[in-house]
This record gives C-alpha cells, structure tokens and sequence, in this order.
C-alpha cells in the first residue's frame, strides 16, 4: 500500500463512526473508546449477527442512527427494543451490506470472518476510512480489495495490532530502506507443548489465550496460530514488502507488538499494554491520538521480554499460510475459508485440535487452483472450499 491512499482527514470536527460487529470482542472496545470521546464522535450505524439485547443497548446508550441485526429473523425484537427511540432498524444480510454505503466516515470493521466482506467493500467504494480489524476479508479478497481501495480512494487503517505497530513506525516515504518487518506472536496457550499433546486439546482450552481476552474463533486461530499466518498475509497487502521480508517471531508476553527493521540497522518497535482499545484508538483518531483506559505498561513489572522462533513442525498453520501467500490466486481464499469451517467444526461439533489445520491443508491440495479475476470468483472459491472443508471435518468427525 502506498501514502497516497492513507488520505489524513480533519480531525477537528466530530466524525460519525459505524461499527460492523458492535457487539463482539472489537465492537466493545471500539465503543469503550466512543463513550470517552462523545465530543469527537457521533455513532452512525452498529450491527450484530445474533444479540439483540446488547445491540440495543448499546445503540440506546450512543444514540446510534440505525442499527442492523445480521439474522433477519430478529427484526422485529429488535425493532421492540429500540422503541422510542431515534435509531431506525435493519435486518438481514443485504441490510447488513447496505450499511457500507451508510454515509460514516469512519467504518469499524469488527466482523468475524469473511462475512464481513461485503459490508467493508461498500464501504470502501464510497472512499470511506475504515479501520480494519476483520482481517478474514483482507486474506479472502486480498489484491482485489487493496485495488478497490486504491480506486476508490479510501483509506485502510490496521486495528489488528500487529499491523497497527508496524504502521506507526513503517516509514512509507522510504519503503525501499525498510530490510523486513517482524510481527511478533504470544505462541498462544499450547506455545510450549509437544505437537502429540496437542490431539486432546478441549475448545474450553483452546479459547483460553494467555494474554488477549478475543472472540472464539481468532482464541482458537492463536491456538493454532493461523491467527499469525493470516496476519502474515495481511501484512504482506497492507505494507509494501515482500512475502520473503516478512517474518514471525515468538514474543510470550505480548509487550511489542512488532518491528520494522531498517537497512541502517535501526529497529522500530511499538510497545504496550495487551488491550485492543490502544489499537483502535490509534486508528479512530489518525493521524491524532486519543486517550484510552487501557492500562499502562509498566516495564519494571513485566521485568524481562523474550523471543524464540515460530515452529513450523508444531504449528503447520504457519507452514500453510505462507505457502498459500507464495501460490497466489485463490489460494489465500481457500485457506481462509477452510479454516473458517474447520474452526466452527472444533467448536461446535467434535472435531480433533490437530485435525484443524489437517482439513485446510486437504481443502487447499484437493482444490485447482484459480485465479482471482473478480469478487466472483472469490465468492466462488470461498463456497467451494467451505462445501468441501464440510464434506472432509464431517468424514473426520465420523
Ligand atoms: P467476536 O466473535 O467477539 O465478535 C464478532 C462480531 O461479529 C460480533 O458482533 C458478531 O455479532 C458479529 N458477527 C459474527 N458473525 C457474523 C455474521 N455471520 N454476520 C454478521 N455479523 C457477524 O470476534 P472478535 O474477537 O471481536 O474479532 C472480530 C475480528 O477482529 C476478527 O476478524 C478477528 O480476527 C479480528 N481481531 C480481533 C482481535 C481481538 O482482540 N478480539 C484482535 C485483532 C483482530
Ligand atoms: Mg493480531
């Protein structure tokens, strides 16, 4: 991504927010941020797949102009619960990717999965900033999201935090003097444990992260650490480096949250405290800062930092990701999209930890691979690969 579509807007005026996903892990931080900073931000439209009672009361405390509720089955609960009040109501999933062309300027992307493709795109048609957490969208529709941003005119801000460190210290007037840049990883709940006794892990232990307190699915994609090898495809779309100048490195405590390393042999580094707000600040307020509750890191505390390398062997996630990156075409989709149903099936219906990554790699080798023209054909490579991530967890599952 080159300067020219990081467009800075005047931050001096209130601005309308709009967040895709209010109610899950990112929403709530996002609104904890909102609430503190009334006079700077007014709240356009927030949307949840499922949870009426808290998109309600949520869009009851900021005052939302419309809210949209993803199940259509629940428009009329939600429609009684904001009687009364001034938010206009929406439901159902074409709803939910009309909210893109909603005139906020800023759009959270909070949304899980590439279920949030459509609503960001929209979003990103109209020139909108849109502060990227949903980074299954970004790995799905990869260059053809990133053309339509440059097209556009829109503005792609990382709330992921890794992504976020780097483009704080990411030097975009002299790319070509930046030497790599390296994203750091917790190494999730089973960092240390042998890849045998990881065949019984339970979803309870799964989402259990050491330091993050995240939605189900990404606690489990640190468990595997897909989470990382989604990011590292990210990273490679949101910065212009190559895939072979991105590398991973382990980093336990989460205090730096990662590094770009220059030729001059200057490494720039972010550092805080583990909490999302920090993150979503930075991206709601550039290229300003804003105050946050998060708390504040206190080295003397953490005492030491460590570092050890990711293992491919134990966590073939990792492996995976980069080679989808190097294979290009759809094979990013693929991967995603397995992955996305290969998680469902660990948390909902019995299927082996280890057996995760071993359904995404049997999608992405069974499957041709295609290039990635239009949105169509990622949409079609999305359902296929969902069809047959089905058909392989649910021959796994027995
Ligand atoms: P979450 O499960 O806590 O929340 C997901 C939100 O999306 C909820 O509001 C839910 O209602 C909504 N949603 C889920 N499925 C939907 C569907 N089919 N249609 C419409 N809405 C739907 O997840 P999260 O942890 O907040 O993560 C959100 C995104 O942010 C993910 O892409 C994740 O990888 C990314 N992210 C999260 C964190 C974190 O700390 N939680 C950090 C970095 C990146
Ligand atoms: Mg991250």
């Amino acid at each position: 991504m080159d300067t020219a579509i990081h467009n800075e807007p005047d931050i001096d005026v209130p601005r309308s927010v709009t967040v895709l996903g209010a109610t899950g892990s990112i929403g709530k931080s996002t609104l904890d941020v909102l609430v503190r900073h009334r006079d700077r931000f007014t709240v356009e439209t927030l949307t949840a797949h499922r949870n009426v009672d808290l998109l309600a009361a949520q869009a009851r405390e900021l005052g939302a102009d419309h809210a949209v509720i993803a199940d259509s089955r629940l428009y009329e609960p939600l429609k009684r619960a904001l009687a009364g009040t001034k938010t206009t109501v929406s439901a159902g999933v074409d709803a939910l990717a009309e909210v893109g062309h909603r005139p906020a300027d800023i759009v959270v992307a909070g949304i899980v999965g590439a279920a949030g493709l459509k609503p960001v795109l929209n979003a990103v048609a109209r020139g909108a900033i849109v502060a990227f957490a949903n980074k299954e969208c970004l790995v799905s529709a990869g260059d053809l999201m990133v053309r339509k941003v440059q097209e556009a005119g829109a503005t792609l801000l990382p709330v992921d935090s890794e992504h976020s460190a780097i483009f704080q210290v990411f030097d975009f007037a002299r790319a070509d003097k930046i030497s790599r840049i390296v994203l750091t990883a917790s190494g999730g709940p089973f960092r240390t444990r042998e890849r045998q006794a990881l065949a019984g892990i339970t979803p309870a232990e799964a989402v259990a992260h050491p330091n993050w307190d995240m939605g189900a699915k990404i606690s489990v994609d640190s468990a595997t650490m897909m989470n990382k090898g989604l990011e590292l495809i990210e990273a490679f779309h949101l910065f212009p480096v190559e895939e072979s100048q991105i590398d991973i490195l382990v980093h336990p405590e989460s205090v730096i949250h990662s590094m770009v390393d220059y030729v001059d042999g200057s490494v720039l580094a972010q550092l805080g405290a583990p909490d999302m707000r920090t993150p979503i600040a930075y991206a709601l307020a550039w290229p300003g800062r804003i105050e946050t509750a998060a708390p504040r890191l206190a080295l003397e505390e953490v005492g030491k930092l460590t570092f050890e390398p990711a293992d491919p062997e134990r966590f073939p996630a990792l492996r995976l990701a980069r080679e989808a990156l190097c294979q290009g075409g759809d094979a990013p989709t693929v991967l995603n999209a397995a992955n996305e149903v290969a998680v469902h099936w660990f948390l909902e219906k019995n299927l082996g930890f280890l057996e995760i990554t071993d359904v995404v790699e049997q999608v992405l080798e069974r499957m041709e691979r295609r290039s990635l023209n239009d949105l169509d054909d990622v949409f079609a490579s999305d359902a296929e690969a969902r069809r047959l991530a089905e058909e392989i967890a649910s021959n796994s599952v027995g």
